[in-house]
């Protein structure tokens, strides 16, 4: 069949049946896309794309790698499904090289998605009180602007409420404080000072909440879908201090953050600080089959396993969390990128994309530029003086003139009105500096059109 004719076809059928996630932002059509490899992703029409999103922040290792699908196969013949209330070998095997990953004694506890893994976080923080005899420790701080997940407890955590405010009422005891954002600061020329000041809000809140009702803060160590807020230095040892002297668990995100994205396998270790929690996803298995992981501090696991008391063990179940053919894919997934390097791949070709956007600040409305490895954003602004956020519609007509070139991008959405005008980017960490290239050289087209 003609591919014009088969694609129109398939899009009466799409639209017809399929409800995507955010459907308004494809005003120029739903792209079907049939083949990828490395960076390049492919529609039914064969035209190409630079992915510079890794699908949602992703693909880690780049598409077409056929050693991911072939492991996935073998698992799937010789054992396809069975659950951990029992174990299995890739899910043993994924363990051990998650506590490798993590450089210190974690215990993993699987599940599918990225809020999965968060809900489970909260669970887990909730009931290791109640056996810990603070039984008063329900509540979590967490960050405007933040993103945690999709479920009635994920959306609470977040920060963004516009994906929020229509599923009231979400689950209770979420409270929320300011993140640090350096760009939009008291001290602008000072992300120490700002960074500080963010962190010093989280001391008051928890005073304020009275610290011993609150189990725990999440964060990702650096914003990422909220535009992309990288703090200073000190940001994330503060708060670690702060959760100590408040007794409070700190539980670091990192579905995005994770397996490289910002140029460490995570991203708390670029702060020198030891979450309690960690949760991750995406990466993990670059997208190739669902896995999420919460990965606990033993000292926490221990209150669950240590008891005598009937009932309290961990009272959750996920029936497909953790199978033997996503974690297969997960262990083959995270060798790749020790023996290609990507993780250092993200840290100098981070550097680089960055160094390449620079001139953009020239640009009467780039505001600012900020990433850390393969993590970018810019934010647009009406005003560089005021920092006025630029309309919605412009930032979008940048990442509609980079798909009709050939080059995804995304852009904050669904933030708060007003914030929703920052691009973001973090390609595959197999990308080239070649294609960085190309992708900055699209990116600045669209812009320099503004
Ligand atoms: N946490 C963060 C930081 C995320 O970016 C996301 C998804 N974008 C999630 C959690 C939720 O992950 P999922 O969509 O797999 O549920």
């Amino acid at each position: 069949m003609d591919t014009k004719v088969e694609k129109k076809a398939l899009l009466e059928k799409d639209e017809k049946y399929l409800w995507h996630a955010m459907k308004k932002y494809n005003p120029e059509g739903t792209m079907i896309s049939t083949h990828a490899d490395g960076v390049w992703v492919t529609d039914i029409e064969g035209n190409k794309y630079l992915d510079a999103q890794a699908g949602l922040w992703c693909v880690n290792v780049g598409y077409g790698r056929d050693e991911l699908a072939d492991v996935c196969a073998e698992q799937l013949k010789q054992m396809p499904y069975y659950p951990l209330t029992q174990s299995h070998i890739p899910g043993i095997q994924l363990s051990e090289k998650l506590n490798q990953w993590l450089e210190d004694d974690y215990v993993i506890f699987y599940s599918n998605s990225g809020s999965e893994a968060n809900e489970t976080a909260f669970k887990i923080a909730r009931q290791y009180y109640q056996q810990a005899n603070q039984p008063n420790r329900y509540k979590f701080v967490s960050r405007y602007r933040s993103y945690h997940g999709s479920s009635l407890a994920t959306l609470a955590a977040g920060g963004q409420n516009q994906r929020a405010y229509k599923y009231e009422p979400l689950a209770s005891g979420f409270v929320h404080i300011s993140p640090p954002d350096c760009y939009r600061s008291p001290f602008p020329q000072d992300t120490m000072a700002c960074c500080l000041h963010a962190a010093d809000e989280l001391d008051r809140t928890l005073t304020w909440e009275i610290s011993d009702t609150v189990a725990g803060f999440i964060m990702e160590p650096i914003i990422t879908g909220g535009g992309v807020l990288v703090p200073h230095d000190n940001y994330m040892k503060r708060v670690r201090e702060i959760c100590d002297k408040h007794g409070v668990l700190l539980i670091a995100d990192e579905v995005i953050n994770g397996f490289g994205r910002t140029g460490k396998p995570f991203g708390f270790m670029h702060y020198d600080v030891k979450p309690d929690i960690i949760t991750m996803a995406k990466g993990l298995t670059s997208g190739y089959m669902p896995l999420a992981a919460t990965a606990v501090k033993r000292e926490i696991y221990e209150e669950f396993t240590a008891s005598a008391t009937p009932y309290d063990h961990f009272r959750h179940v996920n029936t497909f969390g953790g199978s033997p053919a996503a974690c297969a894919v997960a262990i083959r997934n995270l060798e790749i990128m020790e023996e290609e390097q990507l993780i250092s791949n993200s840290k100098q070709l981070g550097v680089y994309l960055l160094e390449e956007l620079q001139d953009l600040l020239q640009h009467p409305h780039v505001g600012d530029i900020r990433g850390k490895g393969l993590l970018a954003g810019i934010e647009l602004v009406k005003d560089k003086q005021t920092k006025e956020p630029i309309e919605e519609k412009l930032a979008a007509q940048v990442v509609n003139e980079c798909k009709q070139k050939g080059v995804i991008i995304g852009k904050t959405s669904d933030t708060v009105d007003g914030y929703n005008n920052i691009i973001t980017m973090s390609p595959p960490l197999s990308i080239t500096k070649a294609e960085i290239s190309h992708l900055t050289s699209v990116l600045k087209e669209a812009i320099i059109k503004l």
